[in-house]
């Protein structure tokens, strides 16, 4: 087996890699190679053809693969080094990757690590979905994919499972295909995606979307021929006497995204069971000394322009990690989710810099404020008109403000 060496390695060339694969080059560091299993560079970003992408970050609405593009132009114009086609298979504690590509298998003991691996949809297996398994069964992202990429239309009459983003959108994308799009169901008082999805995507083609109301079974052979669903109750279980028949070809499932920690579970990263990922300070250094995460893999980000701003942090510190400006630290303040807060992270802060805080909230509300606390001192507070589970809240925090803090306590009044 090939050993090789490298200062910087970044695993994942989506938009996360490529921003902090470019931002480590321009914060000095020479050796960067990135890692992607696929043939292209731009991970979902590719396949995600319809606009809205870069407004926050370019000023311009564009869709995927060009937002995707631009990255790809500057990584290539800074002339840093990639391999394509090649997959991470595991990592130790110690930044050792073990890669698998077409010439063969190889060590690459790397100085820092950037996790940027993305993450994936759940699937029917996932979710424990009843019923039988016939042809017509999709998740979003993979209809999305035989759509967009391969030209391959994938129903006709269709039912959407869950209300995320991706499903949002392949109801107007199926339905500009010439499908017809019954309804969405979503188990959950409120949508999951964001509010101009549902604008944009549903109300603008009259596709109905039913609250609190879950498919309970599936029905057909060889094919689907339509699924039951039914209301659910508080406890989320359905309601006996609300069952219907949806007659269908094909159902699409947007029932939410678990980010890809395989590799960091192998290197036993210290991982946050409310994100499904990495655990991380104010530098996005996880547990492991100078391997730091971004992106999807981190935590299920709202829009793709926060992801690159994330990456490009995680690429500026590791490169600080690599020249000794950055080590762990013995004790950190700590960051917990209060009242009406489903995570917040980084879990913890050194308090050597100012940082901002990403949330998600638990449920919708209006005319709030999010409150980064320690103990009853107020610390930082974010007014808000609206609040949603959908859009993540980001809220900056001054060090010179936190003193002797210990513990913060982030909470929505
Ligand atoms: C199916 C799907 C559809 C989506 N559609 C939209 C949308 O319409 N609009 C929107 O705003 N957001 C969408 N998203 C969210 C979108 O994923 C993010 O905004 C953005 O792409 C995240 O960037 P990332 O680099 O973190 O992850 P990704 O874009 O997923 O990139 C991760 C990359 O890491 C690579 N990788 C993973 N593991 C390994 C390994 N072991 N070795 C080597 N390479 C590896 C993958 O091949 C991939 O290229 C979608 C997500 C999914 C899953």
């Amino acid at each position: 087996m090939q050993n090789i060496k490298h200062d910087l390695v970044v695993i994942g060339g989506g938009p996360a890699g490529l921003a902090a694969a470019i931002s480590a080059r321009r914060n000095g560091c020479r050796d960067v190679l990135l890692i992607e299993r696929a043939k292209t560079y731009g991970g979902i970003l590719n396949q995600c053809i319809h606009d809205g992408f870069g407004l926050h970050r370019f000023g311009e609405t564009l869709t995927g693969p060009e937002y995707a593009q631009l990255y790809i132009d500057e990584f290539k114009a800074q002339r840093l080094e990639a391999m394509l086609g090649t997959i991470v298979l595991s990592m130790d504690s110690g930044r050792n990757l073990y890669v698998s590509s077409r010439n063969g298998f190889k060590k690459i003991e790397a100085g820092a690590v950037i996790l940027s691996m993305g993450c994936r949809e759940r699937t029917a297996g996932a979710i424990s979905l009843p019923g039988t398994r016939p042809a017509g069964i999709y998740t979003a992202g993979a209809a999305q994919n035989f759509i967009n990429l391969q030209n391959i239309m994938v129903g006709k009459q269709a039912v959407i499972m869950g209300s995320g983003d991706i499903g949002l959108i392949m109801a107007r994308r199926m339905t500009l295909e010439g499908a017809k799009v019954e309804s969405v169901f979503e188990i959950l008082p409120y949508a999951s995606g964001l509010p101009r999805n549902i604008q944009q995507c549903l109300n603008d083609y009259d596709i109905p979307l039913h609250l609190s109301t879950s498919v309970i079974n599936l029905h057909g052979k060889e094919r689907l021929t339509g699924v039951t669903v039914a209301e659910v109750n508080e406890g989320l279980m359905p309601v006996p006497g609300t069952e219907r028949y949806v007659p269908c070809d094909t159902l699409l499932l947007s029932v939410g995204l678990i980010p890809e920690n395989e590799l960091s579970r192998g290197a036993n990263v210290v991982m946050e069971s409310r994100t499904g990922g990495a655990q991380v300070d104010d530098t996005l250094m996880t547990s492991l000394p100078g391997v730091f995460s971004c992106g999807n893999v981190l935590h299920v980000h709202d829009l793709v322009d926060h992801v690159s701003e994330e990456a490009e942090l995680a690429g500026r510190f590791a490169v600080e990690y690599l020249d000794g400006g950055i080590q762990p630290r013995e004790s950190y303040i700590q960051i917990e989710p209060g009242e009406g807060v489903r995570y917040v992270l980084p879990q913890k802060v050194s308090g050597a810099r100012d940082f901002t805080l990403s949330l998600r909230v638990a449920a919708p509300s209006r005319n709030q404020s999010v409150w980064v606390k320690d103990s009853e001192k107020k610390l930082a507070r974010k007014k808000m008109l609206r609040l949603h589970p959908a859009e993540m809240v980001r809220i900056k925090v001054k060090a010179n403000k936190l003193g002797s803090a210990k513990r913060l306590c982030v909470s929505v009044k």
